[in-house]
């Protein structure tokens, strides 16, 4: 079938918004007609040759939509069914989903973006992330499709395939934020901003937030933030041993991606205490560690693949959560845009004037 796609065919070129020949659904597969999509800071690193793309590629690793079409042995999903798409995949047969590790699912991590089309000129089209959300229609497998609850709208349920659930899952899968903690977060953009939630949730004692944004710091303020810390003024690892009684955060989520913001969440734990590393930048980061701190300081750094996620587990606890209004999607939302401004959006979101901004066909 044919879809509009808003196509990536050459890094850091405009987007291509055209047509698209979808080769599906096959077997196990089936249709979405994309109805909300989050543009994610992911993306703009994609089109910018960060995370190892091959174009022509359509970006966009989650989406919210209308089953259309399926394919042969998917019976559960009647067309007409709000779904959510989800960059994570639980095929349930490979090594990781068999030890409960359904975030390191061998259909996403070994399996590479798939050809789902093609372009008029013929030239194969393939689907970031196994979701290729900013289209009209997506071809997808079953086994990253889930129901929607009626009462969650399209703008809020399509974040959750990316900071809500990533963020989520650092604070209550991954790190295991107890009451009273102290919990730092390092970079606040939407990840890092859910995460500041998160940790509300959890009960956290104190949370620092830090960043170099005035308004995005302002923000984590009325999501919960106790302190606040400017990452480009002074030294941010002091300011936050000065907030935990010299010691450093119970536990800190880097939440910004670049080098030196790792290595800053690492110095602002205190002995023993638990790091994860959420954000990402360029495929090929490396980052310096000061090895002491890692061996006799004890600290415990920790991954984070969307959240550690097992989708059928954790995402009905996070529209639970959505639904019930304790965690706030209202600061995320009011930026829409059609498919054809992606790259306004792109461009918006790299410039930090968008929290999210969310496309729509
Ligand atoms: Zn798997
Ligand atoms: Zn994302």
């Amino acid at each position: 079938m044919r879809a509009r796609a808003a196509v990536l065919t050459e890094f850091e070129s405009p987007f291509h918004v055209g047509e698209v020949e979808l080769s599906g659904p096959g077997p196990g597969q089936l249709v979405v007609r994309m109805t909300a999509a989050p543009f994610c800071s992911t993306d703009w690193m994609g089109w910018r040759a960060m995370r190892r793309k091959v174009p022509p590629v359509i970006l966009g690793h989650t989406a919210v939509g209308v089953v259309g079409s399926v394919g042969a042995g998917v019976t559960d999903l009647a067309a007409g069914t709000r779904v959510l798409v989800a960059g994570t995949p639980q095929c349930g047969e490979c090594f990781y989903c068999g030890i409960g590790r359904p975030d390191q699912c061998s259909v996403l991590l070994e399996g590479g973006d798939p050809v789902v089309g093609a372009l008029p000129d013929g030239r194969p089209v393939r689907a970031a992330g196994r979701v290729g959300a900013y289209a009209e229609h997506l071809l997808v497998d079953r086994i990253q499709v889930h129901r929607l609850p009626d009462e969650l709208g399209d703008e809020v349920a399509c974040l959750l395939g990316c900071g809500i659930s990533t963020a989520l899952g650092a604070v209550f899968t991954i790190a295991e934020v107890q009451p009273g903690q102290s919990v730092a977060v390092v970079g606040l953009g939407h990840l890092g901003l859910w995460a500041v939630q998160g940790a509300r949730l959890a009960g956290a004692g104190s949370i620092i937030a830090v960043d170099g944004h005035p308004a995005r710091r302002a923000l984590a303020g009325r999501l919960g933030a106790t302190a606040l810390v400017d990452a480009f003024r002074g030294d941010p690892v002091e300011h936050v041993r000065a907030l935990t009684e010299g010691r450093g955060a119970d536990v800190v989520i880097e939440a910004a991606g670049p080098a030196l913001a790792t290595r800053q969440a690492v110095e602002m734990a205190r002995r023993a205490g638990t790091v994860v590393l959420a954000g990402v930048a360029h495929s090929a980061t490396e980052v310096p560690l000061p090895q002491l701190q890692l061996t006799v300081h004890g600290k415990r750094l920790l991954g984070c693949q969307n959240g550690q996620m097992t989708p059928d587990v954790d995402l009905p606890r996070w529209m639970a959560l959505l639904a019930s209004g304790e965690l706030d999607p209202t600061p995320f939302l009011g930026r829409d845009y059609r498919l054809d401004e992606i790259d306004t959006v792109a461009r918006r979101s790299l410039a930090l004037d968008d929290l999210t901004g969310v496309l729509h066909p």
